[in-house]
């Protein structure tokens, strides 16, 4: 059973049907499947969202300085963090929003002891703006947050896809889906589970990770009442 987790959500997952932007209707769907899980099990919830249905870096800043293309993908994160947050109060949950890029009118600064403290508190955590630092990704933002509140897991949340694949099981019907890998499997077979920087930081500081279908109906609810659901990692 854990009893303090870091969720990360995937920016696509608040996008609708054009996969681009921020859906309303998306975001309090995700927002009350969250709430629903996590309601009565006493589980202290962090979440990072990163930022790919608004903007990837220099996937989308072609010909842009990298620094300054990534720093308006962080940006982008905390618009997407915000749009949860409405979604999570909506639907009846307290929530905070703190951003590694100050900016006092919309959320409180990232500071790790008053993060716990709201974690203690039963209040839901929303971490934008990535780690503040451009060419790095969401993923590592994860791993080190989860490592600096202390959190049992990693939660990466994955849509129809259930767990970690020996190879891309929407190409490859024979693909075999694994239980349980250790970290460093996941870095030797390039295993598509979170980038290279951030699985290396999980793998040094022995943080397990569970991959799994965020939309399979009670999945989340089931891990977070200490059920085994997708593919463990742990060293
Ligand atoms: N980003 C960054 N530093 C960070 C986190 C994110 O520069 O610590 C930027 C980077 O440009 C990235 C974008 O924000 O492409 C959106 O984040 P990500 O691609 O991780 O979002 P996701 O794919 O999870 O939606």
């Amino acid at each position: 059973m854990f009893k303090r987790v870091l969720l990360k959500l995937s920016g696509e997952f608040l996008a609708g049907e054009s996969g681009f932007g921020i859906s309303p209707d998306t975001t309090a769907q995700l927002a009350r499947l969250i709430t629903g899980a996590l309601e009565g099990t006493g589980v202290e919830l962090a979440v990072v969202i990163g930022g790919g249905n608004l903007w990837r870096g220099t996937r989308n800043g072609k010909g842009m300085d990298a620094a300054t293309a990534d720093y308006i993908g962080m940006l982008g994160t905390v618009m997407n963090a915000m749009a949860l947050q409405d979604a999570m109060e909506s639907a009846g949950q307290p929530t905070r929003v703190m951003t590694a890029i100050q900016m006092h009118a919309v959320a409180e600064p990232y500071i790790r002891r008053r993060a716990m403290r709201h974690l203690e508190k039963g209040r839901v955590v929303i971490f934008g703006g990535g780690n503040g630092a451009p060419f790095f990704t969401t993923d590592t933002t994860s791993t080190l947050r989860a490592l600096e509140i202390g959190a049992d897991v990693v939660l990466m949340a994955k849509n129809k896809v259930d767990g970690v694949y020996d190879s891309d099981p929407q190409k490859n019907p024979a693909a075999k889906r694994f239980d349980t890998l250790s970290h460093m499997d996941v870095v030797e077979q390039r295993l598509e589970v979170m980038d290279v920087t951030a699985i290396t930081l999980c793998m040094d500081k022995g943080l397990p990770i569970v991959v799994f279908d965020i939309f399979q109906e009670g999945n989340l609810r089931r891990l977070f009442t200490g059920e085994r659901v997708g593919t463990l990692i742990q060293s």
